[in-house]
């Protein structure tokens, strides 16, 4: 049974709702907020199904980043070596 996640139009908050069914989301109507009890609410696409084509995947996305902090700070390091063998020679 695939789980879907909702976010309230009105208040804001996010929940997730377990369907019996799978449904789109023209098909289905919409589940109340549990916080405010409003009907306004819409599915939204669960942060799971992110990656692959259709989305950058944030863990490799910040992956990325530290790979490149990395290389920034060990940069001028290796900067600094090479000037001094420069200067030895
Ligand atoms: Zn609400």
């Amino acid at each position: 049974m695939p789980i879907y996640e909702y976010r309230c139009k009105t208040c804001g908050h996010r929940f997730s709702r377990l369907s019996r069914v799978v449904v789109s989301a023209d098909e289905e109507t919409p589940p109340l907020c549990p916080s405010c009890s409003s009907a306004e609410t819409m599915r939204v696409v669960s942060s799971f199904s992110w990656g692959g084509p259709s989305g950058p995947d944030p863990q490799e996305v910040a992956y990325q980043r530290q790979q490149e902090e990395r290389l920034a700070s060990i940069t001028p390091r290796e900067k600094i070596e090479e000037w001094r063998k420069a200067r030895k020679d």
